[in-house]
């Protein structure tokens, strides 16, 4: 690759990292851990939920990792699309930052092309390096 092609690239790259910094950082709530639903019978003979056709009572969670066991939280029904906001904001957090490796990753690549590029291009210079 062209030193130019290459300082475009590297150029490019440092735009998209912008870009996800500032989507990262205007992320103000977040909650760590993904939404859901879980049913559960109430084990109550004279209730709806005691019929086989029937899931049960919807129970609202998260669910997420702590030292490396997955564990649960209940979430009150009237913060149902709250919370569905915030895992939402956590999840879009966390995929931003595994793009911004990538970025860095392509960077410090680009950099070493950059690098090898010059190298050559000053050792053809002087017969002797
Ligand atoms: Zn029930």
């Amino acid at each position: 690759m062209s030193r130019e092609k290459l300082i475009y690239q590297i150029k490019e790259t440092l735009k998209e990292m912008d870009q996800i910094v500032n989507e990262m950082t205007n992320i103000s709530l977040m909650v760590g851990g993904s939404f859901g639903i879980s049913y559960r019978k109430c084990g109550k003979t004279n209730c709806w939920c005691n019929k086989v056709e029937e899931k049960g009572h919807p129970l609202l969670r998260i669910t997420y990792n702590e030292n490396r066991k997955s564990r649960t939280k209940a979430i009150p029904k009237q913060d149902k699309e709250w919370i569905k906001e915030m895992t939402d904001n956590y999840r879009n957090f966390r995929q931003n930052f595994q793009k911004m490796r990538q970025c860095e990753n392509r960077l410090n690549e680009l950099l070493n092309q950059f690098e090898k590029e010059v190298k050559t291009n000053t050792s053809n210079l002087r017969a002797y390096l």
